[in-house]
Protein backbone atom coordinates (compact mmCIF):
# COMPACT_ATOMS: atom_id res chain seq x y z
CA UNK A 1 0.00 0.00 0.00
CA UNK A 2 1.29 3.43 -1.10
CA UNK A 3 2.43 5.96 1.74
CA UNK A 4 1.07 9.22 1.90
CA UNK A 5 2.32 12.32 1.93
CA UNK A 6 1.21 14.07 4.61
CA UNK A 7 1.76 18.10 4.71
CA UNK A 8 0.31 20.15 8.12
CA UNK A 9 -1.35 23.59 7.27
CA UNK A 10 -1.69 26.09 10.98
CA UNK A 11 -4.78 28.12 10.48
CA UNK A 12 -7.15 30.15 13.18
CA UNK A 13 -5.40 30.26 16.51
CA UNK A 14 -4.66 26.80 17.14
CA UNK A 15 -6.14 24.24 14.30
CA UNK A 16 -4.23 21.71 12.07
CA UNK A 17 -5.65 20.62 8.70
CA UNK A 18 -3.78 17.96 7.03
CA UNK A 19 -3.08 17.46 3.16
CA UNK A 20 -2.46 13.79 2.48
CA UNK A 21 -1.51 13.35 -0.88
CA UNK A 22 -1.31 9.78 -2.38
CA UNK A 23 2.31 9.70 -4.64
CA UNK A 24 0.80 6.84 -6.33
CA UNK A 25 -2.00 8.66 -7.85
CA UNK A 26 -2.28 12.22 -6.95
CA UNK A 27 -5.05 11.95 -5.21
CA UNK A 28 -5.23 14.21 -1.88
CA UNK A 29 -7.29 14.66 0.91
CA UNK A 30 -7.76 17.70 3.04
CA UNK A 31 -8.65 16.81 6.58
CA UNK A 32 -10.93 18.45 8.59
CA UNK A 33 -10.49 22.51 6.67
CA UNK A 34 -11.34 25.15 9.19
CA UNK A 35 -10.82 27.32 6.35
CA UNK A 36 -10.42 27.17 3.51
CA UNK A 37 -8.05 30.23 1.60
CA UNK A 38 -5.15 28.85 3.43
CA UNK A 39 -5.36 25.17 2.55
CA UNK A 40 -6.32 26.09 -1.06
CA UNK A 41 -2.89 27.97 -1.12
CA UNK A 42 -0.99 25.36 1.03
CA UNK A 43 -2.79 22.77 -2.12
CA UNK A 44 -1.13 25.09 -4.84
CA UNK A 45 1.97 26.05 -3.41
CA UNK A 46 2.90 22.11 -2.91
CA UNK A 47 1.14 21.35 -6.78
CA UNK A 48 -1.13 19.09 -5.31
CA UNK A 49 -4.78 19.17 -6.70
CA UNK A 50 -7.61 18.60 -3.74
CA UNK A 51 -10.14 15.82 -4.72
CA UNK A 52 -11.00 14.60 -1.28
CA UNK A 53 -11.77 16.31 2.05
CA UNK A 54 -12.05 14.13 5.20
CA UNK A 55 -14.08 15.13 8.08
CA UNK A 56 -13.97 13.57 11.06
CA UNK A 57 -16.34 15.90 12.79
CA UNK A 58 -19.28 18.90 12.51
CA UNK A 59 -17.62 21.60 14.34
CA UNK A 60 -17.24 24.63 12.19
CA UNK A 61 -13.11 24.76 13.10
CA UNK A 62 -13.24 21.29 11.18
CA UNK A 63 -15.79 22.25 8.69
CA UNK A 64 -15.82 25.90 7.76
CA UNK A 65 -14.03 25.67 4.36
CA UNK A 66 -15.87 22.45 2.85
CA UNK A 67 -18.25 24.51 0.93
CA UNK A 68 -15.89 26.79 -0.65
CA UNK A 69 -13.19 24.58 -1.32
CA UNK A 70 -15.46 21.97 -2.16
CA UNK A 71 -16.66 24.75 -4.98
CA UNK A 72 -13.07 25.74 -5.93
CA UNK A 73 -12.09 22.18 -6.80
CA UNK A 74 -14.92 20.09 -7.56
CA UNK A 75 -13.67 17.56 -4.59
CA UNK A 76 -15.74 14.75 -2.66
CA UNK A 77 -16.54 15.83 0.87
CA UNK A 78 -16.49 12.05 3.20
CA UNK A 79 -18.02 12.70 6.67
CA UNK A 80 -19.38 10.54 9.17
CA UNK A 81 -23.26 9.33 8.52
CA UNK A 82 -24.17 9.65 11.98
CA UNK A 83 -23.81 13.41 11.34
CA UNK A 84 -24.88 13.67 8.43
CA UNK A 85 -26.85 16.50 8.57
CA UNK A 86 -24.62 18.65 9.96
CA UNK A 87 -21.39 18.20 7.39
CA UNK A 88 -21.98 21.04 5.22
CA UNK A 89 -21.63 19.96 1.31
CA UNK A 90 -21.53 16.15 2.68
CA UNK A 91 -21.26 13.22 -0.64
CA UNK A 92 -19.99 9.90 0.82
CA UNK A 93 -21.42 9.05 4.63
CA UNK A 94 -19.00 6.46 6.87
CA UNK A 95 -19.23 4.75 9.65
CA UNK A 96 -17.17 2.01 12.16
CA UNK A 97 -15.71 -1.06 10.19
CA UNK A 98 -15.61 1.51 6.40
CA UNK A 99 -12.60 1.59 4.74
CA UNK A 100 -12.13 4.62 2.96
CA UNK A 101 -10.13 4.41 -0.50
CA UNK A 102 -7.79 7.34 -1.28
CA UNK A 103 -5.95 6.94 -4.23
CA UNK A 104 -3.17 4.02 -3.47
CA UNK A 105 -4.26 4.63 0.20
CA UNK A 106 -7.22 2.92 2.68
CA UNK A 107 -8.65 4.38 5.60
CA UNK A 108 -10.32 2.11 8.38
CA UNK A 109 -13.37 4.46 9.86
CA UNK A 110 -13.76 4.20 13.86
CA UNK A 111 -16.64 5.36 15.53
CA UNK A 112 -15.35 7.40 17.97
CA UNK A 113 -18.53 9.36 20.05
CA UNK A 114 -17.79 11.87 22.79
CA UNK A 115 -16.74 14.68 21.97
CA UNK A 116 -19.21 14.82 19.78
CA UNK A 117 -22.06 12.24 18.86
CA UNK A 118 -21.29 11.68 15.52
CA UNK A 119 -17.35 11.66 15.77
CA UNK A 120 -15.38 9.15 13.56
CA UNK A 121 -11.62 8.73 13.22
CA UNK A 122 -9.25 7.65 9.64
CA UNK A 123 -6.47 5.29 10.29
CA UNK A 124 -4.49 4.60 7.15
CA UNK A 125 -2.69 1.85 8.31
CA UNK A 126 -0.09 1.72 5.41
CA UNK A 127 1.36 4.72 6.37
CA UNK A 128 0.84 4.60 9.98
CA UNK A 129 -1.00 7.47 10.45
CA UNK A 130 -4.40 8.49 12.52
CA UNK A 131 -6.38 11.39 11.91
CA UNK A 132 -8.50 11.51 14.77
CA UNK A 133 -10.02 15.11 14.64
CA UNK A 134 -10.95 16.15 18.48
CA UNK A 135 -11.09 13.11 20.36
CA UNK A 136 -7.41 12.37 21.10
CA UNK A 137 -4.84 14.96 21.29
CA UNK A 138 -1.19 15.03 22.26
CA UNK A 139 -1.24 14.30 26.23
CA UNK A 140 -5.11 15.21 26.24
CA UNK A 141 -8.61 14.31 24.62
CA UNK A 142 -11.47 15.73 23.57
CA UNK A 143 -13.86 17.82 26.36
CA UNK A 144 -17.49 16.09 25.81
CA UNK A 145 -19.93 18.28 24.82
CA UNK A 146 -22.19 15.38 23.44
CA UNK A 147 -21.06 12.25 25.11
CA UNK A 148 -20.30 10.28 28.22
CA UNK A 149 -17.06 9.02 30.37
CA UNK A 150 -17.99 5.95 29.01
CA UNK A 151 -18.44 6.55 25.62
CA UNK A 152 -15.45 8.55 25.43
CA UNK A 153 -13.64 5.38 27.12
CA UNK A 154 -14.47 3.15 24.69
CA UNK A 155 -13.66 5.54 21.80
CA UNK A 156 -9.99 5.94 23.16
CA UNK A 157 -9.55 2.18 23.94
CA UNK A 158 -9.90 1.66 19.97
CA UNK A 159 -6.89 3.74 19.46
CA UNK A 160 -4.39 1.94 22.11
CA UNK A 161 -4.69 -1.20 20.53
CA UNK A 162 -2.70 0.51 16.67
CA UNK A 163 0.85 0.10 16.28
CA UNK A 164 2.82 2.06 18.80
CA UNK A 165 4.59 3.82 15.57
CA UNK A 166 1.05 5.28 14.51
CA UNK A 167 1.20 9.21 14.14
CA UNK A 168 -1.31 10.98 15.83
CA UNK A 169 -2.56 14.01 14.02
CA UNK A 170 -4.90 15.69 16.08
CA UNK A 171 -6.91 18.98 15.06
CA UNK A 172 -4.88 21.17 17.55
CA UNK A 173 -1.76 22.23 18.97
CA UNK A 174 -3.29 22.27 22.78
CA UNK A 175 0.13 20.01 23.80
CA UNK A 176 1.65 22.34 26.12
CA UNK A 177 -1.22 23.56 28.10
CA UNK A 178 -2.16 19.55 28.29
CA UNK A 179 0.89 18.58 29.69
CA UNK A 180 1.06 20.83 32.32
CA UNK A 181 -2.96 19.23 33.25
CA UNK A 182 -0.69 16.00 32.77
CA UNK A 183 2.25 16.64 34.92
CA UNK A 184 -0.33 17.25 37.69
CA UNK A 185 -1.82 14.26 37.88
CA UNK A 186 1.18 12.26 37.36
CA UNK A 187 3.81 14.11 39.07
CA UNK A 188 5.95 10.98 39.19
CA UNK A 189 5.74 10.14 35.17
CA UNK A 190 9.33 9.97 34.00
CA UNK A 191 8.43 9.82 30.46
CA UNK A 192 5.97 12.37 30.99
CA UNK A 193 8.55 14.65 32.38
CA UNK A 194 10.93 14.40 29.87
CA UNK A 195 8.45 14.89 26.81
CA UNK A 196 7.17 18.23 28.60
CA UNK A 197 10.99 19.26 28.48
CA UNK A 198 11.10 18.04 24.59
CA UNK A 199 7.97 20.03 24.08
CA UNK A 200 8.89 23.32 26.13
CA UNK A 201 11.91 23.44 24.03
CA UNK A 202 9.64 23.11 20.70
CA UNK A 203 7.38 25.69 21.14
CA UNK A 204 9.97 27.99 22.43
CA UNK A 205 10.87 27.85 18.84
CA UNK A 206 7.47 27.85 17.62
CA UNK A 207 7.88 24.49 16.46
CA UNK A 208 4.87 21.87 16.04
CA UNK A 209 4.76 19.22 18.68
CA UNK A 210 2.27 17.52 16.42
CA UNK A 211 2.26 14.48 15.14
CA UNK A 212 2.83 12.45 18.31
CA UNK A 213 2.74 8.25 18.22
CA UNK A 214 0.33 6.40 20.09
CA UNK A 215 3.42 4.87 21.85
CA UNK A 216 4.31 7.60 23.58
CA UNK A 217 0.34 8.28 23.88
CA UNK A 218 0.13 5.22 26.13
CA UNK A 219 2.86 6.60 28.07
CA UNK A 220 2.19 10.23 28.79
CA UNK A 221 -1.33 11.16 28.21
CA UNK A 222 -3.54 10.83 31.38
CA UNK A 223 -6.40 10.00 29.33
CA UNK A 224 -5.09 6.46 28.08
CA UNK A 225 -3.70 6.32 31.66
CA UNK A 226 -6.84 5.87 33.93
CA UNK A 227 -5.73 2.22 35.66
CA UNK A 228 -2.05 3.80 36.43
CA UNK A 229 -1.57 3.74 40.25
CA UNK A 230 0.36 7.11 40.29
CA UNK A 231 -2.89 8.94 38.86
CA UNK A 232 -5.25 7.12 40.74
CA UNK A 233 -3.41 8.07 43.94
CA UNK A 234 -2.74 11.47 42.72
CA UNK A 235 -5.95 12.34 42.39
CA UNK A 236 -7.52 10.58 45.30
CA UNK A 237 -9.04 7.52 43.65
CA UNK A 238 -6.44 4.45 44.61
CA UNK A 239 -8.32 0.91 43.14
CA UNK A 240 -10.81 3.14 41.22
CA UNK A 241 -13.08 2.09 38.21
CA UNK A 242 -11.57 2.58 35.08
CA UNK A 243 -14.83 4.86 34.10
CA UNK A 244 -15.05 6.55 36.99
CA UNK A 245 -11.35 7.54 36.81
CA UNK A 246 -11.54 8.70 33.25
CA UNK A 247 -14.44 10.81 34.17
CA UNK A 248 -12.61 12.22 37.32
CA UNK A 249 -9.75 13.05 35.15
CA UNK A 250 -11.60 14.88 32.79
CA UNK A 251 -13.80 16.87 35.01
CA UNK A 252 -10.13 18.37 36.89
CA UNK A 253 -9.22 19.10 33.47
CA UNK A 254 -11.95 21.04 32.62
CA UNK A 255 -11.21 23.78 35.42
CA UNK A 256 -7.79 23.37 35.12
ZN1 LIG B 1 -14.40 19.87 17.96
FE1 LIG C 1 -11.73 21.52 17.14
Amino acid sequence: MSPLDIHQVPVLSDNYVYLAHCLETGDTAVIDPAVAGPVLDAAEELGWTISHILNTHHHNDHTGGNLEIKKRTGCTIVGPRADRDRIPGIDVQVGEGDSYVLGAAEARVFDVPGHTRGHIAYWFEGATALFCGDTLFAMGCGRLFEGTPAQMVKSLDKFKGLPPTTRVYCAHEYTQANGRFALSVEPDNADLVSRMQRVDVARAKGEPTVPSTIGEELKTNPFLRSDSPDLQRTIGMSGGDYVAVFAETRLRKDTF
